[in-house]
């Protein structure tokens, strides 16, 4: 484990107006994260400017700060015009340029940027980075970020940061977790952090629609491979028929994943018609990263995706099935 880097803490010093950003469709540690870091650096007096592509999907509302998030790029345009040279884009989670979303060159445009992520793949875009893949969470390094600036961690802020490091650890399950993580979970939690109403407020608030969503999915449910390999699908019939979003299925591949033979659980989302987004997620010793990559995704060993434009559902399970077949030979 490293320290962050020592350029990356000189610029959050001495720049005053900071753009965070993160991913498109962005997880718990990548909103958990951007949300945690904006009022950990406003505790430092500066000027935040908390960046998505899109509202905060309802899963996460709950986080402290959501409110502030801003979308809309003119307003990027005139905070970066009027910061000058006082600025700093810092980029959280995201361990591509392009998953920074539609306006990806523009933002990478403005400098420096500084990227801080623990994606595998990432190979440093940005002015300077610090990535360390095997960290539990991006939020976890935010947190070692705050320490090493000596700045104040509220309670507001340790929410935003345990929910990342729960949800992007698979609730301190996944191979990642490391006596760190506990120890920085633990410190959130003297903050003032309450793992039960965080618990609740990401695992036990969900609509009848998700759960009727749920039934759907299931229903696709296929097994290859003596059950080695678990794919199921949504499409976007389902999500019109049960009144929901793509973000409801948010955890949904964990279910075929949960279940002791499968190796490689898949879920292929329907984004639109022909506009295919596949999830991967991976136990013992397959690692599918390498797979997403093969299509120009990333991810972790263990958790990784890829996007295909032009092609079916079912011509995508078609293309991917022998690779997985090869993949949970090992
Ligand atoms: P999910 O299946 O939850 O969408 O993504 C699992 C992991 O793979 C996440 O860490 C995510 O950042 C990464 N990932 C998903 N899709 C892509 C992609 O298209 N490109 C890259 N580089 N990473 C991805
Ligand atoms: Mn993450």
């Amino acid at each position: 484990m490293k320290s962050p880097d020592p350029a990356l803490v000189t610029a959050v010093r001495t720049k005053k107006h900071i753009l965070l950003a993160t991913h498109f469709n962005p997880d718990g540690d990548a909103l958990g994260s951007l949300l945690g870091l904006a009022d950990i650096l406003e505790g430092m007096d500066k000027r935040v400017f908390r960046y998505l592509e899109e509202p905060v999907s309802p899963l996460y509302r709950f986080l402290p700060g959501c409110g502030q998030i801003q979308t809309d790029m003119h307003k990027v345009r005139e905070f970066v015009a009027q910061a000058g040279e006082d600025y700093l884009g810092l980029c959280l989670d995201c361990g591509d340029a392009y998953r920074l979303g539609r306006h990806h060159s523009e933002l990478i445009g403005f400098h420096p940027l500084m990227v801080i992520d623990h994606h595998k793949g990432n190979a440093g875009f940005g002015d300077g980075s610090w990535i360390e893949p095997h960290r539990s969470s991006t939020a976890e390094m935010v947190y070692d970020l705050a320490m090493t600036l000596g700045a104040e961690i509220t309670t507001k802020a340790s929410e935003c940061l345990f929910a990342a490091i729960s949800t992007d650890t698979g609730s301190f399950r996944y191979e990642s977790t490391s006596g760190h993580t506990f120890a920085v979970a633990g410190d959130l939690v003297n903050r003032g952090v309450k793992p039960e109403q965080i618990a609740n407020n990401l695992y036990d608030n969900y609509t009848l629609g998700r759960l009727r969503l749920m039934q759907e999915v299931l229903a696709t449910l296929e097994m290859h491979e003596r059950d080695r390999i678990a794919i199921i699908r949504v499409t976007q019939k389902m999500l019109e028929r049960t009144f929901t979003t793509m973000e409801d299925t948010e955890y949904f591949i964990n279910l075929p994943r949960a279940v002791s033979s499968v190796r490689v659980a898949v879920f292929l989302k329907e984004v639109e018609p022909l506009h295919v987004s596949v999830s991967l997620r991976a136990k013992g010793k397959c690692d599918v990263s390498l797979v997403a990559a093969q299509f120009g995704g990333g991810g972790h060993r263990n958790a990784s995706g890829f996007r295909v434009k032009g092609q079916s559902v079912e011509a995508v399970r078609d293309f991917l099935l022998p690779i997985l077949r090869q993949e949970v030979q090992v």
